[in-house]
């Protein structure tokens, strides 16, 4: 049973699927594996140490050969994995929607792609949650980019010379990224408030010491399966009514709030942002998903006429590669252990698991996952880079319906050899004072 990882060759993509701590247990589960040379550089985690825990290292033809699975933290092209074994397994983020061309290629490729962001929210496969592991860091990200924008000090400080008084800092979306926001804000120092538009965020919010924040007219707009629903206009303009009030007020803003399946709600709008104060910082952590501020350049960060930054930094998961790699990678290695039978020290996949069920997209050549529709992709290109309808969470289906385009990782050119490329540098914070410079991420 070899199990391959391979140097990831979206732009902008830091992160490695598997670590040499996964590798020592993946060989402890009996398997054989193979790191491409430099798949960890951009973690720092060095070729040497992949050699130290057992792995072979080498090539991209070497890695790939024979390979019974492959990991990866991007969907890899069908042409990266020629040469894996018939059927393979390729675990990784697959983001399927108005990909869908990508996701027959590796149909037609023979082998069978497993996407872990559809993993069921459940508790058995918590500890294979991609999701969470990913926006548990984002959220931390966001307030340490947001503090180091910030011109002033976040904490209250008694000094000699007087009183420095706490930054106010506003999170909207109180999910996993905007709760570890929050504490990361609190441990900081910070005031925090926050809103969210499912009525149970308000006891989370408070337990972390955070103030809850919700108009009236908005009861709860919880939706399936713990996310929430779009709000109907009227809801819409209660939230903005809110929200206006309370944003001028504010030091730094955080946005996390997404729905599954639509495009990000828009949340701050551009008289809001003119209504803060100059040298406010907002990090729009839904910028990959066209973001919840109507000024966020994904991307980018920009500074407005009024001296407000904002932050729309795509893939900020790899802002934290180290981090971000070895939670991505006990995720697959706590997910592959289902999918290996010890004592035989093979490949025992049970395809009547629910978490199977929910991950797989293809297998026997065939696009098999019931929300991922093929037949129109290569006839209407433009159709399929519509959103997947909300509803597509049925028994079967994903936790969370991804991002109709995601932008953040591009695929090099076509005829580009990407086997040759160095992936693109890991995107670090710019120097605070560069953010006006518009610096493309
Ligand atoms: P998400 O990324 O889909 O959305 C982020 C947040 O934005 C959510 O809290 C959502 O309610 C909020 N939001 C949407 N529209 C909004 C608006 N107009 N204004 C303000 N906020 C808005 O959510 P997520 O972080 O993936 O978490 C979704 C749910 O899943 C939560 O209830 C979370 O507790 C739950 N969850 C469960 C498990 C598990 O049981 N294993 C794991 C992770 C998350």
């Amino acid at each position: 049973m070899k199990i391959a990882v391979l140097r990831e060759r979206s732009e902008g993509e830091t992160r490695v699927a598997a670590t040499p701590e996964t590798v020592a247990k993946l060989i402890g589960l009996g398997a054989e594996v193979a790191v491409e040379a430099g798949a960890g550089e951009l973690a720092r985690l060095p070729d040497a140490d992949y050699a130290t825990a057992g792995a072979a290292v080498g090539n991209a033809a070497a890695t790939i050969k024979g390979a019974d699975i492959v990991l990866a933290v991007r969907r890899p092209l069908a042409r990266d994995i020629a040469g894996a074994a018939e059927g393979a397994l390729v675990i990784g983020t697959m983001d399927p929607y108005g990909n869908e061309g990508e996701i027959a290629s590796l149909a037609k490729a023979g082998v069978t792609a497993v996407a872990m962001e559809f993993m069921p929210r459940i508790t058995r496969a918590q500890v294979m949650d991609v999701l969470s592991s990913q926006a548990n860091l984002a959220g931390y990200q966001a307030v340490i980019d947001a503090a180091g924008a910030f011109d002033r000090a976040m904490p209250m400080m008694m000094t000699a010379a007087g009183t420095v008084r706490p930054a106010k800092v506003f999170v909207m979306g109180a999910g996993v990224a905007g709760l570890q926001a929050i504490a990361t804000a609190k441990r900081l120092g910070a005031v925090v408030t926050a809103t969210d538009v499912r009525a149970a965020a308000a006891e989370q919010v408070a337990s972390l010491g955070g103030k809850f924040i919700m108009t009236d007219a908005l009861k709860d707009a919880s939706g399936t399966g713990g996310y929430a629903r779009e709000l109907t206009k009227e809801e819409q303009a209660a939230q903005a009514e809110l929200v206006a009030g309370h944003i001028a007020k504010q030091d730094i803003v955080i946005t996390t709030a997404l729905i599954p399946g639509r495009p990000a709600p828009k949340l701050v709008s551009a008289a809001m942002v003119a209504s803060m104060a100059p040298g406010s910082v907002i990090v729009d952590l839904a910028a990959e998903r066209g973001g919840n501020v109507e000024l966020t350049q994904p991307g980018s960060v920009v500074t407005t006429a009024n001296g407000v930054t904002i932050i729309g930094y795509l893939n900020v998961p790899g802002r934290l590669a180290t981090s971000a790699s070895q939670l991505y990678a006990r995720n697959l290695f706590a997910f592959l252990e289902t999918l290996i039978d010890k004592k035989e020290k093979r490949l025992a996949v049970n395809w009547d698991d629910e978490l199977v069920k929910a991950t797989v997209l293809t297998r026997g050549g065939a696009v098999v996952h019931p929300n991922i529709k093929v037949e129109a992709a290569p006839a209407a290109p433009a159709a399929a880079k519509k959103p997947a309808p909300a509803k597509a969470e049925t028994a079967a289906a994903p936790a969370k319906a991804a991002p109709a385009k995601k932008p953040a990782a591009k695929r090099p050119a076509a005829k580009a050899d990407p086997a040759d490329k160095p992936a693109a540098p890991a995107a670090k914070a710019p120097a605070k004072k560069a953010a006006t410079a518009k610096g493309k991420k």
